[in-house]
């Protein structure tokens, strides 16, 4: 095992293989020591943007050879990578952060392993787990989501799909489209606790935490700039525990069971459209 190793050794006798990478998410410095030998001695990076990564490279005096790969790439492209990959050493990276997560990769990983090709992963940063730990949510239990659906209809879906849930919710997020998807979550979630993490490991790093409607409401007047980790505390414990037939009967004594699906959703942060439809099958009772 490689435990304790400087970098000038590890960059010596690297197996052929494929080395995932993962690279910093702003701060240049939040790279390995393993990772940085691992760039200096395979035979080829794998990069999604030559540029991104040719400083990347520069900043820490490595010269070796790039090529661009995405997930996109043809199959002889692949099919090339993981020829060179079975006879010497070759490393994938991304722009930043941890290769395959809302990133390429995927297919080029399954097809080496497919095929026999040794994959090694080289971990550090990665901005949904920077997000997490900065949040001050429930970690014990999380879901990583990957980014909001853009339309209204297929977004208010995967939201649907979550409320059953019980974990901390991750999505990856950008500026133009933040204030949308916390009204999208003021909407079903209205009570639950959200965190808006930004500019993790940069210079104006910030983490917001509220309602998803009061948070709305702040970058509506705030347009936020720069990269955002959006996430979701876990239903609040009085919803998972509550007894939401208990609580309709109680509201349905005094008004509709479109009203009352709404004060309940509202009081416990389960869905509205559920509730309704439990609502209507206990008024005909
Ligand atoms: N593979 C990367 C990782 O490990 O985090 C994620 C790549 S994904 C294409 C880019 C998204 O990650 C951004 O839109 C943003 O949601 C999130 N992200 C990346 N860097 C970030 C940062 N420094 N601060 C906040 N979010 C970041």
């Amino acid at each position: 095992m490689n435990t304790l190793l400087p970098e000038s050794d590890l960059s010596n006798d690297l197996e052929p293989g494929l080395y995932i990478v993962a690279t910093p998410i702003g701060n240049l410095g939040d790279i390995t020591v393993r990772a940085l030998g691992v760039l200096r001695g395979v035979s080829l990076i794998a990069c999604e943007d030559t540029r991104v990564t040719g400083k990347l490279l520069k900043a820490h005096g490595i010269s070796t050879r790039m090529q661009r790969y995405d997930d996109h790439a043809s199959e002889e492209t692949r099919a090339r990578l993981l020829e060179r990959a079975r006879n010497v050493p070759v490393a994938l990276v991304s722009d930043a952060g941890t290769p395959l997560v809302s990133d390429p990769g995927y297919r080029l990983v399954r097809e080496a392993r497919e095929s026999g090709v040794t994959v090694t992963s080289i971990p550090g940063a990665c901005a949904a787990v920077v997000g997490l730990t900065l949040s001050g949510l429930p970690n014990d239990r999380f879901l990583f989501a990957g980014f909001l659906p853009v339309k209204e209809k297929a977004r208010a879906d995967v939201l649907e799909e979550l409320c059953a849930v019980d974990a901390t919710l991750v999505f990856y997020e950008t500026g133009p489209r933040l204030e949308r998807s916390l009204r999208a979550i003021a909407q079903v979630w209205p009570q639950r606790e959200v965190a808006v993490a930004r500019e993790l490991t940069k210079l104006h790093e910030e983490c917001r935490s509220g309602i998803a409607a009061d948070l709305a409401d702040h970058y509506s007047e705030h347009p936020p700039k720069g990269e955002i980790v959006l996430l979701v505390g876990p239903p609040v414990e009085s919803a998972s525990k509550a007894d939401p037939d208990a609580l309709l009967r109680e509201a349905l004594s005094e008004m509709s069971a479109s009203k009352a699906a709404k004060e309940v959703a509202k009081a416990t942060g389960l869905d509205r459209q559920t509730l309704y439809a439990r609502a209507v099958e206990l008024r005909a009772e």
